[in-house]
């Protein structure tokens, strides 16, 4: 036992010696915020892209936003630097009382969207343009034409969609914004502006496609249903617009996973309109929360008492909401014939306006009280009580703040969370924990067999993981290739 014990003792010294000679020369560790497993997108311009419609709003309710190592920076730049290239943005008509008081829900006008484009312009963000055809809220459930609208008859709210697309893309371009794709409705299951006549929707859809090809042929005219675990429907959706003639370009769904089934089923009906009639396909809204918590005493969508149903495979942490998007954009990316276009995370920066974590009684409604007051004063909520007069049912009930804080890429304080990077990672993989650069077999030493083990993966033989990749990529390219191998060897020797 003794002799064993001497021996054990002398490897150790041994190893530490080795260690220690070669720490001086060590490559630099590397880490990210997220371990993320890289994609093999089929376009490298794949939209890897977040709505941030609220965000002027949130601004002038005093937020403002970090990158990750707490620097304040705008928030475009900081989107940017971590790999988002696209930037979504949600048009209404006329979200204010005639006095001019703020529905809310980021007071989403057309200056709005415009100021928004021309910033997501100035850091090379595309921009994907999203018109309700309301003054408020579109989505399944309520799909109410705009108030100058609501008189008109489906031959006139034809000609009122196409104005009203042609002139807001026309100012949004003036601005600086780089429109990119458009769509013509908002989760469109139920209506449009109003119509709600499956025999007059396809009509709509056709004078908002007729503005965007008048505004530019090269943008892109997308349609956004919803419910894709509805898989017929979905399906009987893409049959519908053909039937009808309906010029189109990208079906979009949203995806959320607590309602919206697998992601084998998205891929499934997003691909039903790749197969069938050419078409792209894109997520055009989906989100996940890093915590349960809430941060601005406004209840969140998805927190303690509800969580989630389903067969969720993913933590309530910044690394399972990176394993979210990921995955998300990899059921996408699996639309046949290489039409998958990309993925748009929902509000990612709808961030509280005034952080009531650890605070309780007095305290807490004194924070909630002025959290109130910024929500009426600059829509920062998801609705205010102004809205009462247009949507008395719904929003005129429950007004207040961010329900979706705990789904947002940065912290009450505005501050990037580590997942944010994902957007990035996802395009060489990543590694969250300390490990040294070359290190690609994990035992915690640089040397020869590394160098064989990257050969190995250039050559096909070896598919890495996440770690692993990230590990490879010796001369941090952004690509394994045989220059990580040479480098690797001349480092060895030097
Ligand atoms: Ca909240």
């Amino acid at each position: 036992m003794k002799k064993l014990i001497s021996v054990l003792s002398a490897t150790v010294l041994l190893m530490t010696a080795a260690f220690s000679v070669s720490a001086a020369k060590l490559p630099a560790a590397v880490s990210s915020g997220v371990t993320v497993e890289r994609i093999d997108f089929n376009d490298p311009g794949f939209l890897r892209g977040m709505d941030v419609s609220s965000v002027l709003s949130l601004e002038r309710s005093g937020v403002s936003f970090c990158g990750s190592d707490g620097e304040e920076e705008d928030i475009f730049k900081i989107l940017a630097d971590n790999g988002v290239n696209a930037i979504r943005v949600r048009v209404w008509n006329e979200p204010e009382t005639a006095d001019g008081r703020s529905y809310g829900g980021g007071a989403c006008d057309l200056a709005s969207a415009c100021e928004i484009g021309e910033r997501a312009a100035r850091y090379g963000l595309k921009l994907l343009v999203d018109f309700h055809y309301s003054d408020f809220w579109a989505d399944p459930a309520k799909q109410k034409a705009p108030k100058a609208w609501a008189d008109m008859g489906v031959e006139e709210k034809c000609s009122a969609v196409e104005t009203f697309t042609l002139q807001s893309l026309n100012a949004i371009r003036s601005a600086g914004g780089d429109v990119y794709m458009v769509q013509i409705g908002n989760e469109t299951t139920s209506g449009i502006a109003g119509v709600n006549d499956f025999s007059a929707m396809p009509r709509i859809f056709g004078a908002g496609a007729a503005a965007v090809r008048a505004f530019d042929p090269d943008v892109l005219v997308a349609l956004h249903f919803t419910d894709p675990q509805k898989t017929e429907t979905m399906k009987w959706f893409a049959d519908w617009l053909d039937e009808n003639s309906v010029d189109y370009d990208v079906f979009a769904s949203s995806y959320y996973p607590n309602w919206h089934g697998s992601l084998e089923n998205l891929t499934e009906v997003l691909g039903y309109a790749a197969r069938r009639y050419g078409k792209y396909a894109v997520v055009a809204e989906t989100s996940y929360p890093y915590t349960l918590a809430d941060s601005d005493g406004h209840p969140n969508t998805i927190n303690a008492s509800t969580g989630l149903s389903g067969d969720m495979l993913w933590d309530f942490t910044p690394q399972g909401q990176a394993d979210e998007l990921s995955a998300v954009m990899r059921a996408v990316n699996a639309v046949p014939d290489g039409r998958g276009l990309g993925v748009f995370w929902w509000e990612g920066a709808w961030i509280t306006v005034g952080d009531t974590t650890g605070l309780g009684g007095a305290e807490y409604d004194a924070r909630l009280a002025q959290n109130r007051l910024l929500w009426e004063r600059y829509g920062s909520g998801w609705a205010a009580s102004a809205c009462c007069e247009y949507d008395p049912d719904d929003a005129g009930l429950w007004y207040g703040g961010s329900a979706v804080d705990n789904q947002a890429f940065f912290d009450p304080s505005g501050r990037a969370l580590p997942s944010l990077s994902v957007f990035g990672d996802v395009l060489t993989g990543s590694y969250s924990g300390e490990a040294l650069r070359g290190d690609v077999n994990g035992d915690g030493r640089v040397n020869i067999v590394d160098a064989t083990a990257i050969q190995r993966i250039c050559a096909g033989l070896d598919q890495p993981d996440s770690r692993a990749s990230m590990l490879a990529d010796f001369d941090g390219s952004g690509a394994i290739d045989v220059v990580d191998a040479t480098r690797l060897q001349v480092w060895l020797v030097s």
